[in-house]
């Protein structure tokens, strides 16, 4: 089935067409910098040149007619009619304390989701434009939502409650929700196919490390701890985000430097983690150079940000009494054998080894083993695919819904 994967940042929108019976994808792209004067154009066929280009995309609606009209260009020839595309598959971030499972859209669920916005105000506002711009440009086919917390649902209290007045959970659902559930579901179900463990069995550990970062613990295939929470802010350092710190800073802060909360906001937000730190960049790229050369802010950074990693593997191994394997994904996860060596150091007595020339040599997209032989915990390097877990699960709804009106 073809399905249209959505992704609706605030100046945004990424897609990818995804041919979901073979698994393949046929063309992506993304537009940046919606609302600028000049906004970024890129389309990625599968069979032929990229394209890019710059002109006024002056919103989500006009991105989206942009990304059709490149489609279904005859000289292009890659969808011939809209009715080519079965589904759509929408990427949501927050999906609440009611979104368990990926669901169809209808009025009633973009009810839920303009709801949640209260719980993402960065993410949610977005989505849901681009979700009413795809209606427009595909009115006739199953537009469905994929959350990113999903993942997370199977959570239990002790991992999602936090210290604060019960009340507060009651009245306004603060809790620990986690986001990259695509890609923690993802990354696991491809541990799943090397082992011979019944998937009941396996206690994994997903680390996916891009410029937003999270680690869940993942017991008998679910979920059942995270390291971001009420919002992608918490767990780990980020390139722009500040992670785990102690909420008193917030009212010091506010008293020192009189700042007001939106400020706060984007200083935690966009001002803080791995840009922070270094005082010089956001990209792990940049740092590794800038840290080689021999700046020492840009090392403390790095070595800030696999301390982090390496607490949250070591508090996951004491909540499943050990794991099978640790999986590292996204930019970060995949890219830098830098990173994962150093996040995982010293970790033999947990039964981790990593044996550094399998961890050197891992080719880009490649799913690879890294740890050594006799190394009681396996180590891979997996690349992750959110699109295709959206695409496939846009597919079945649409599949179902065809077959029943009450799916
Ligand atoms: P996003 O959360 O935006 O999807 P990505 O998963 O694309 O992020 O990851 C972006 C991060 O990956 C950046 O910090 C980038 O520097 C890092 N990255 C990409 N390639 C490498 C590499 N070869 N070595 C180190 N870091 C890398």
């Amino acid at each position: 089935m073809l399905v249209l994967v959505i992704n609706c940042g605030s100046s945004s929108v990424k897609y990818d067409l995804i041919e979901t019976k073979l698994e393949k994808g046929i063309c992506k792209g993304i537009i940046e910098r919606i609302g600028a004067v000049t906004s970024i154009i890129k389309h990625q066929p599968e069979n032929g040149k990229t394209v890019k280009d710059t002109k006024a995309i002056n919103n989500h609606s006009e991105a989206l007619q942009e990304i059709m009209n490149y489609l279904l260009s005859p000289e292009n020839q890659i969808v011939n009619s809209p009715s080519d595309i079965k589904a759509v598959g929408h990427r949501v971030v927050h999906g609440g304390e009611m979104f368990k499972d990926s669901v169809l859209i209808e009025d009633n669920v973009l009810e839920a989701i303009e709801q949640a916005i209260d719980l993402a105000p960065l993410h949610n506002p977005p989505n849901l434009k681009g979700i009413q711009a795809a209606q427009k440009y595909l009115p006739d086919v199953p537009h469905v939502a994929v959350f990113d917390t999903a993942f997370h649902h199977s959570l239990p209290a002790e991992a999602y409650l936090y210290g604060i007045p019960n009340r507060l959970y009651r009245r306004y659902k603060i809790r620990k929700y986690g986001f990259h559930g695509t890609s923690h579901y993802f990354v696991s179900r491809q541990f799943y196919k090397l082992t011979n463990k019944p998937v009941e069995e396996t206690k994994v550990i997903s680390c996916h490390l891009g410029n937003g970062a999270s680690i869940a613990a993942i017991k008998g295939g679910k979920s059942i701890d995270t390291s971001m929470g009420f919002t992608p802010l918490s767990g780990l350092v980020m390139g722009t985000r500040c992670g785990d710190i102690d909420p008193s800073i917030l009212f010091y802060l506010v008293e020192k430097e009189e700042l007001p909360l939106n400020n706060l906001h984007a200083l935690l937000n966009r001002h803080s983690g791995l840009l922070g730190l270094s005082g010089y960049a956001a990209d792990m790229r940049d740092l590794i150079a800038e840290a080689k050369n021999g700046d020492r802010r840009c090392q403390q950074a790095i070595d800030v940000f696999c301390y982090k990693v390496k607490q949250h593997i070591g508090s996951y191994m004491a909540s499943m009494n050990g794991c099978d394997a640790i999986l590292f994904t996204a930019g970060i996860g995949e890219n830098s054998p830098l990173i994962r060596s150093k996040s995982l150091a010293n970790l033999n007595f947990m039964g981790i080894e990593i044996d550094e020339e399998k961890n050197n040599a891992v080719k880009s997209g490649v799913l690879t083993k890294i740890s050594t032989d006799d190394s009681p915990v396996a180590v891979y390097v997996v690349p992750t695919n959110e699109e295709l877990v959206i695409a496939i699960d846009a597919a079945k709804i649409a599949q179902a819904s065809a077959q029943s009106p009450w799916i």
